[in-house]
């Protein structure tokens, strides 16, 4: 539900050991407690507190600002097939239904959880995916201006 990543012996994983150490890759999920690994109740406090303080920051906001690469997908070329879905490590696109009365389905970025990576983009077979400021035909002229 919470489309975070569990560890090895089955509890939460953190973004980063050390830089991100109560968030998830996932945009805007904390965590603290026994959730992550058997500890302490001084520790689980202390994570707690870091938890809620990471929140604070973003709920104290009027605004957020998204990140401005993100992906884009064209629904006339996407065949649905669920590629993008599998692969996109921050769970940023879903294929869903587009259309109710044709039942067209294709898949839909939430762009305010997009990082951008291209991961979707790279492994889309119907090339249904650009990832803003980097379509491919921006990338081929690149390479073509750099081959005059
Ligand atoms: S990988 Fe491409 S074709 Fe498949 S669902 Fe995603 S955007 Fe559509
Ligand atoms: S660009 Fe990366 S983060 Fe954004 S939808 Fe594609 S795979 Fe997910």
């Amino acid at each position: 539900m919470l489309k975070v990543p569990l560890n090895a012996e089955g509890f939460f994983l953190e973004a980063h050991m050390k830089l991100r150490p109560v968030d998830f890759a996932t945009e805007g999920v904390f965590m603290a407690g026994l959730c992550h690994f058997p500890k302490f109740i001084d520790e689980a406090t202390a994570q707690a507190q870091a938890a809620a303080g990471r929140a604070a920051t973003i709920l104290s906001r009027d605004t957020l600002e998204a990140e401005a690469t993100v992906a884009s997908v064209n629904p006339d070329r996407c065949s649905a097939c669920h590629m993008c879905e599998t692969l996109c490590a921050y769970r940023a696109i879903e294929v869903k239904t587009i259309n109710e009365r044709t039942g067209k389905q294709a898949a839909v970025v939430n762009e305010a959880l997009c990082k951008g990576c291209g991961a979707c983009a790279a492994n889309c077979r119907s090339s249904a995916i650009d990832v803003r400021g980097f379509s491919a035909e921006n990338i081929v002229r690149e390479i073509a201006a750099l081959l005059d």
